[in-house]
């Protein structure tokens, strides 16, 4: 279970090793996403709120990194937090994502990277539900919800 100290640990020595990285030039990003990806990805805007496709969606499935298809967030962890953007309280992983201090817009917050190629995903607050606490405030551009495979019926459940 990821805390908010861990997250402050991450932001301020060193964030876990990813156990693949995916590096591309600007050029290859521009071609690989569409113009929305990149502008939030590799660009570190944020899409308007409400209006972005998973901030009411509460459909089963991974949400995957848009840019590399690394599993980032499980729908379980999606809730509602009236913010405008989808909101999880944990990740799907403690190395999937990494942390990062950001001062910008005369404001201290915590950015959210993708582990795995660094696109920009979106803040962490310690304002999300109890038991974590944490509420990843993620931008719907930065990823992709994949169905989760059928489930099998019968015995071995
Ligand atoms: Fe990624």
């Amino acid at each position: 279970m990821l805390r908010w100290i861990d997250v402050i640990k991450y932001a301020k020595y060193s964030n876990p090793e990813p156990s693949r990285r995916v590096e591309k030039t600007e050029a290859e990003w521009q071609r690989h996403l569409t113009p929305q990806q990149f502008e939030v990805l590799r660009r570190k805007g944020t899409e308007p709120p409400y209006r972005n496709a998973y901030c009411k969606s509460y459909d089963p499935g991974v949400y995957v990194c848009a840019g590399c298809g690394t599993p980032l967030f499980n729908s379980t962890e999606k809730y509602h937090a009236i913010s405008g953007w989808p909101s999880f309280t944990q990740p799907i992983a403690k190395g999937a994502l990494k942390y990062l201090f950001d001062d910008s817009h005369h404001m201290q917050r915590i950015e959210a990277q993708c582990n795995t190629c660094d696109g920009h995903l979106g803040h962490v607050f310690p304002d999300g539900p109890a038991p974590h606490g944490l509420r990843f405030c993620i931008n719907s551009e930065s990823m992709v919800r994949l169905a989760e495979p059928e489930q099998q019926d019968g015995e071995n459940a």
